[in-house]
């Protein structure tokens, strides 16, 4: 998996390419605006400053979704949120908040790059989601859940062990520009929970948000 990094600050590329790639994320790294959508033919995702200094990222954007569907992360400043709302609309995978960590942001990676290859069903052993079909099977017996239940789930089982947190699961699964606390995340886990017959399966992570317990896999 290659990612395509368009960023003009050395300071926040720098750290940024050496950390995706010791996270074993092979990557490239364009500055200029004019460079992205030749570069990004050979990208599997493209993370998207949205300040470069021959363009707007936006702009960019456009111009990319003309040719490419290739799953594009937009970077963003924190209080931007006209911005996330319009790369969004843009046709933008997913948008991460300067500053943002590595892990994070190679998590989101492999998140929007698994999103692309909807076709596969998420195997994580007991628990299977097949997104085409609409279809989660628990041991190998189908269970019914509601469309915001099965959207929770799949994005859990993207990645099992890897804590996500409430903000992602509610800008994933509610709202892209949520905000605020919400009791609604926590009731609908509740009867997930339920409905797979195996509390355990979803692990709280205090203070961060719910993973899907590896012992599933
Ligand atoms: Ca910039």
């Amino acid at each position: 998996m290659k990612v395509l990094v368009v960023e003009d600050d050395k300071a926040v590329a720098d750290p940024l390419v050496a950390g995706l790639r010791r996270n074993g994320i092979d990557t490239d790294h364009v500055v200029f605006a004019s460079q992205v959508l030749g570069a990004a033919q050979s990208a599997d995702v493209v993370l998207l400053d949205l300040g470069l200094p021959d363009g707007d990222g936006l702009e960019v954007l456009r111009d990319l979704r003309r040719v490419s569907d290739v799953p594009v992360i937009i970077a963003t400043a924190r209080g931007e949120e006209t911005d996330r709302i319009v790369g969004l609309e843009l046709g933008a995978d997913d948008y991460v908040v300067k500053p943002f960590s590595v892990r994070e942001l190679a998590a989101r990676v492999r998140a929007v790059a698994r999103r692309r290859r909807v076709d596969a069903p998420l195997d994580t052993g007991r628990i299977s989601v097949d997104r085409n079909r609409h279809r989660v099977t628990v041991d190998g017996d189908e269970i019914d859940l509601t469309a915001k239940e099965f959207d929770l789930l799949a994005v859990l089982a993207e990645d099992p062990g890897r804590a996500v947190s409430r903000q992602e699961l509610f800008s994933r699964v509610w709202d892209p520009v949520w905000v605020g606390t919400g009791k609604t995340l926590d009731v609908h886990i509740a009867s997930l929970r339920k409905k797979l017959g195996d509390a355990d399966l979803i692990e709280t992570v205090r203070g961060v948000g719910y993973r899907l317990a590896t012992g599933s896999t």
